[in-house]
């Protein structure tokens, strides 16, 4: 291969973390264009490939047929050269709590697109600070790349928290020819708020004091909070998460946080309801994070447009790696109120 071909990624710009990596190998599949990249997670506390990661490049490879140098735990470079993305029956291990969704939102864009037919299968945590939960996924993300013509389904078979793992999250998916640009600069009326503390081999006083303490965060918001405790069985724990979904007309946002040890009930509850009453308050159609994960999917559509509360640095890190592969331009402009229009145009689109 001429050294011309090949994209050139610098895995500690911006952000400095996985998802450089990520959307690089979504990308090198769906445009089988190759790449390599050095200083991979550089700004993470323990850099280069953790098991997570490695386990997204190995699945990628395994998708399309790759062929790949420095694919080792703890490495900070790879080479990627990918061939043809085909459909098929997939199950990947990550053999940790490391973050089943990561992994499937890196091969489900290529899966989209492939020859046939496919069903994945990535076992890990389902439930991780610093990444989305399945439930996030199902309810927030899938929704939305479904209005895009996106034609899959997902489910959460088994709950995976930190450091146990043992999770399990299924996709299926049918391909097909392109993707429908998504506008999406207002999110509607809010519909309803729902909260659900989840609690497996921990006990059911803690959900309780959860959504006891959110309820008070929340208690003048324009609709009434509805709680629920979801107790799972012992051996999916030890675990607890607290969601918060806010349900509006146009999008689902799912907020999270976690109970640690050391971290007060009433704190997590706090954590939670203080990104709900930012975002609430913010009149953005998506949050910081559903922000970064839209981003990708609109750019494989070649267009559409979205409000976020804010831009994040792996919003604007997410931004810099898509235009290395496709030809696209994404604006990013803040707008007198703070909310941050984001818009992706092959020659770029000035939203009003
Ligand atoms: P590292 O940076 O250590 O490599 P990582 O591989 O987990 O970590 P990041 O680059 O930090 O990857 O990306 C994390 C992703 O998880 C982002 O897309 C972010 O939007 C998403 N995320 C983080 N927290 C949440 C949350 N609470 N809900 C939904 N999504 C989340």
């Amino acid at each position: 291969m001429n050294t011309q071909d090949w994209i050139e990624l610098d895995g500690a710009a911006g952000e400095g973390g996985g998802q450089v990596l990520r959307t690089a190998l979504t990308l090198a599949m769906i445009t089988g264009k190759p790449f390599r990249i050095e200083h991979i997670r550089a700004k993470r506390n323990k850099p280069g490939l953790l098991r997570q990661h490695l386990t997204a490049v190995q699945a990628a490879a395994t998708i399309s047929g790759a062929t790949v140098t420095g694919a080792l735990a703890g490495s900070q470079s790879l080479s990627f050269v990918p061939g043809a993305i085909r459909g098929g029956d997939y199950q990947f291990a990550i053999g940790t709590a490391g973050s089943c969704t990561l992994v499937l939102q890196t091969v489900l864009p290529a899966l989209w697109f492939a020859d046939a037919p496919s069903t994945v299968t990535v076992s890990g945590g389902t439930h991780n600070k610093a990444a989305p939960p399945a439930d996030f996924l199902i309810r927030s993300w899938a929704p939305l790349v479904a209005r895009m013509g996106v034609q899959q389904t997902l489910a959460l078979q088994r709950h995976g928290f930190y450091p146990a793992g043992g999770g399990e999250v299924h996709a299926s998916v049918q391909p097909i020819t392109a993707l429908t640009p998504l506008t999406l600069l207002e999110r509607g009326a809010l519909q309803q708020l729902k909260a659900e503390a989840i609690v497996a081999g921990v006990s059911y006083s803690i959900a309780k004091r959860e959504l006891d303490q959110l309820a008070k965060r929340l208690t003048d918001s324009a609709v009434p909070l509805q709680s629920e405790v979801r107790e799972l069985s012992a051996i999916e724990g030890p675990g607890n998460a607290l969601l918060c979904d806010v349900v509006h007309e146009q999008v689902t946002e799912v907020f999270t946080g976690f109970g640690e040890r050391g971290v007060s009930s009433e704190a997590v509850a706090n954590h939670v309801g203080g990104h709900v009453r930012g975002y609430l308050a913010s009149g953005a159609a998506v949050g910081e994070y559903l922000a970064d994960q839209l981003l990708l999917p609109l750019a494989l559509a070649g267009g559409g447009a979205f409000t976020a509360a804010t831009a994040s640095s792996h919003l604007l890190t997410n931004i810099g790696v898509i235009e290395r592969f496709l030809a696209l331009k994404i604006q990013v402009t803040q707008s007198d109120n703070g909310v941050v229009q984001i818009a992706l145009g092959k020659q770029g689109i000035v939203i009003k």
